[in-house]
């Protein structure tokens, strides 16, 4: 990907419309944006311009937005053109913008260039493609708040803090006479402690809200028969799985998404979990164990009469059919897939044991895989350095912490991360 090139993409949806946003940068930009829609707005202020082809014949008429370096997205000069959003406007404009020398951008190609001209770092960049993936209300927020910086921040005064460190353990090497050891185990080990620790509790509060982005599972689980797809698909709202009189027709565990209180939740419906009778039910039984036993929550249905021990904490008990009589009196929630009966219930206290595993700790959190990787390979090298003996030793220990947070927040060594990173966002931003 040439960073030289003028680069263009439609930033609304390819969804027809009745504006589509055009969105033209690099160093070009000035230069396309005058030949198609005239002088330069003044910038940051709508123009209502006409949009025209080599000859001066209208394409459109349409806003004309004006972003110049280095106060624009891209931090490159940055042109927008809001016209119709019909095909045919678009493909004309299109086929005008790449006759005045413009590229279609690549995926992420925008947020690149933001990230390569120092707009944003890395983690805010990986919050702008979690916003646009968010799904529910609380993605949203974390995503919105990692954009804006709140995370960036936490992690450029650590890498201030290993700077400082780092001055001191080199220091210790060039002059050795004047620290002994003990000061350094309190000018340095202290501290690196201290640290590691802090990044120790962000990990942990991490925990939980990286299920923001992965949702929780609930799995549902219950003797052949008793109503468990029945329940997934009134949870649902629709016919997911295949509902039959005969017993083991949901043979692999079907996921299904539901939003429940702004919560993403897959609903994990398994087979029926009894001796299997053949192969392939056998494959959808052994996952369904595997998968019950590492669920966040179990909803479990029975639909018979008879006792049942009290369930663990992780298990919602549901007392399915008693739209027939079955008495659900002490042994759970009394519901009926067939009648409606008691559902509103059910989404309730699910709605409430699925906030609670998801709830938010103090702000700002990690909910990133990578970032987790980079932040406890930091840790480990702290934990490294403050145990070291020798001044060299602690010093090349912090080192590789300052390195580790460099990936973190893209300063060091990510060239190779990028493409897998940008390539994850849709063209136009
Ligand atoms: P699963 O094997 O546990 O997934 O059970 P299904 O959802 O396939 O349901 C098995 C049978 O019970 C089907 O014939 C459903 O129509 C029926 N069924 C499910 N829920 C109810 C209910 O609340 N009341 C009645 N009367 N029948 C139900």
């Amino acid at each position: 990907m040439n960073t030289a090139d003028t680069i263009y993409a439609l930033a609304s949806g390819a969804a027809q419309a009745g504006i589509a946003v055009l969105r033209i940068s690099g160093e070009d930009a000035g230069r396309v944006v005058r030949e198609i829609a005239g002088p330069l707005p003044e910038p940051r202020r709508a123009s209502l311009r006409s949009l025209r082809d080599e000859d001066g014949r209208t394409l459109d008429r349409g806003l004309v937005l004006w972003f110049a370096a280095p106060h624009s997205y891209t931090g490159e000069d940055l042109g927008e053109l809001h016209v119709h959003g019909g095909s045919a406007v678009l493909a004309a404009i299109e086929a005008r913008l790449r006759a005045l020398g413009a590229r279609p951008a690549g995926a992420g190609e925008f947020t690149r260039r933001a990230f390569l001209r120092g707009r944003i770092d890395l983690v805010e960049a990986e919050g702008i493609a979690d916003l646009i993936a968010a799904e529910t209300e609380e993605q949203r927020r974390q995503a919105i708040e990692q954009a804006e910086g709140a995370l960036s921040r936490v992690y450029a005064a650590w890498a201030e803090r290993l700077r400082r460190l780092l001055a001191r353990a080199e220091a210790a090497v060039d002059f050795p006479d004047e620290a002994g050891d003990e000061d350094l185990a309190t000018t340095i080990g202290a501290p690196a402690n201290a640290l590691a620790d802090e990044m120790q509790t962000h990990l942990a509060a991490g925990v939980r809200p990286e299920r923001l982005r992965s949702g929780v599972t609930v799995c549902v689980t219950g003797a052949p028969n008793v109503g468990k797809s029945s329940l997934v698909n009134r949870l649902a709202g629709g016919d997911i799985s295949i509902v039959s009189a005969e017993p083991g027709t949901t043979r692999d565990p079907i996921e299904t998404r539901i939003v429940l209180g702004g919560v993403a939740v897959t609903l994990i419906d398994t087979a029926g979990l009894r001796e299997a009778v053949d192969e392939i039910e056998a494959e959808g039984v052994r996952r369904a164990r595997a998968r019950a036993d590492t669920a966040d929550l179990v909803l479990e249905v029975v639909a018979g009469p008879g006792e049942r021990p009290p369930s663990p904490a992780n298990v919602l008990r549901v007392v399915n059919k008693i739209d027939l009589g079955v008495d659900a009196e002490g042994r759970g929630l009394g519901v009926s897939a067939r009648t409606g009966a008691g559902l509103a219930d059910l989404r309730n206290a699910l709605e409430k044991r699925v906030r609670a595993v998801a709830a938010r700790a103090p702000s700002p959190v990690m909910t990133n895989a990578r970032h987790r990787a980079c932040i406890e390979d930091a840790r480990s090298h702290l934990r490294e350095a403050a145990d070291a003996a020798a001044a060299e030793l602690r010093g090349e220990e912090l080192r590789l912490a300052m390195r580790a947070i460099g990936r973190l927040t893209g300063k060091v060594g990510v060239e190779d991360l990028l493409d897998t990173i940008f390539s994850s966002f849709c063209i136009g931003k």
